[in-house]
């Protein structure tokens, strides 16, 4: 029976879906944040519940193959990150190994998972950062919040953003101290500063900054936006983003455009992709273009197919395939994204595509009551997966082929046997 405070030796043997490492003590499970499969420890016991145990590492007796010394100051209080003590590999490892367990327990499906595409950038690849600014003891912190909290830390060199980020929060930062901004503060909901959000166009290098404030404007935003435009020519919109709400959702519904033309543009599959601050963007460029292809490669397309996106956002994965089908329908809920999905078909010259905002599941309904039907669907839902409408919806035109795209492989497991339940394979 181990007890809280116990010191054991334990070997970690497998990892759990969230990035903790796991091993037996008399049969009995203990998870061990940053560990690694292969690690063989002297851990304290610091949590026991009925069916398991929480340790954490007080001496490291024989590392695992693929352990590494982590680069990163802020890794065990950010939160961010999961596998920064492990090298690149054993990280693609271990998510194939999440995606064919959670296949296996939730989806009842047992495939072989191939080989983790690894991302073409290790560090630097994100195009998207949201920082979350506070005030201390006085003091301005922009950084983000602590793991499963809403305490502030000072952080403004994530390695896994653009270095230049940096720079222009320190801007941000000296500006909020020299004018005095107020800065939000949770509990009271007062202040105005909430977050700083910073979007890159890696391709075109095209800046947006939007600032997440709880009120409608920002004195002397004219200074700060030549301050940051003269460091940095290419940050080409700047947005005060209007967030009154007092809940933890990032972004508000409306932006004031203080600088720019509120958008900017990338280039993803040789596409010109505009950017609202409210539409979704793959947030590894490189990556996203690595798993567009892999959807095409899947779809085979011969040229004659009707193809539906669904949860298309701003267009990029039926666009990029849209000259190889006869027919592309998108379906998304946020307007700002559908207005850039229609423009960048006008952009790229495509005329085969027609985009809906709507519900996902409500879309499918109706697009399999007016009797379409497609050849090819794809889904990209957001972490909760599909809703049961678009699972009935897609078991009603009943496509040759679904393909589905997912950042969260226990949803899609879930969903993936409710495909099967209808027939599919
Ligand atoms: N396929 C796109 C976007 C994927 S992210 C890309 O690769 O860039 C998931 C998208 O689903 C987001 O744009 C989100 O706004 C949208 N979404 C969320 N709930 C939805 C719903 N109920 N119906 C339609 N779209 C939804």
């Amino acid at each position: 029976m181990i007890t809280k405070n116990d010191e054991v030796q334990i070997e970690i043997t497998a990892m759990s879906t969230d990035g903790n490492g796991v091993g037996h003590i008399e049969g009995f499970a203990v998870f061990v944040p940053y560990t690694a499969v292969g690690d063989i420890l002297l851990i304290k016991i610091v949590k026991v519940l009925k069916n398991y145990a929480f340790g954490i590492i007080q001496q490291i007796l024989t590392p695992a193959k693929g352990r590494i010394e982590n680069d990163c100051d802020v890794y065990t209080k950010c939160g961010g990150c999961s596998f920064r003590h492990v090298d690149y590999q054993s990280e693609l490892e271990y998510k194939g190994k999440f995606v064919e367990d959670n296949f296996r327990k939730i989806g009842g499906i047992t495939v072989p998972v191939s080989n983790t595409m690894p991302s073409p950038q290790q560090s630097g690849y994100r195009n998207k950062a949201q920082y979350p600014v506070a005030k201390i003891d006085g003091k301005v912190i922009i950084g983000f919040f602590a793991k499963r909290s809403h305490r502030a830390y000072e952080c403004m060199n994530c390695p896994l953003q653009p270095e230049f980020f940096s720079g222009i929060l320190k801007i941000i930062k000296d500006f909020i101290e020299e004018k005095n901004v107020s800065v939000y503060d949770e509990t009271t909901h007062k202040g105005l500063i909430r977050h700083i959000y910073i979007r890159y166009a890696h391709r075109t290098q095209q800046v947006m900054i939007c600032i997440v404030a709880n009120g409608n404007g920002l004195q002397y935003n004219d200074l700060l936006i030549s301050r940051l435009t003269q460091v940095y020519p290419q940050i080409k919109t700047v947005i005060l983003n209007i967030n009154k709400q007092k809940n933890n959702v990032i972004l508000g519904e409306q932006n004031i455009v203080l600088y720019g033309d509120g958008i900017i543009t990338d280039i993803m599959c040789g596409l010109e992709v505009e950017l609202s601050p409210l539409s979704f963007y793959q947030v590894n460029t490189a990556a996203a273009e690595s798993l567009y292809r892999m959807a095409e490669k899947l779809a085979d397309f011969q040229g004659n197919e009707v193809l539906i996106d669904l949860y298309c956002g701003t267009g990029t994965i039926g666009l990029s395939m849209a000259g190889k089908v006869k027919q592309l329908i998108g379906v998304e809920i946020v307007p700002d994204a559908i207005k850039n999905a229609e423009q960048n078909a006008v952009k790229a010259g495509i005329s085969n595509a027609q985009f809906l905002c709507d519900d996902a599941g409500g879309a499918a309904i109706s697009l399999s009551e007016q009797g379409i039907k497609p050849d090819v669907v794809i889904v990209d839902p957001p972490r909760k997966g599909c809703s049961d409408d678009v699972i009935e919806a897609i078991a009603k035109m009943a496509p040759q082929k679904v393909i589905m795209i997912s950042c969260n492989s226990a949803t899609a497991a879930r969903d993936c046997k409710a495909l099967c339940e209808k027939g599919y394979k």
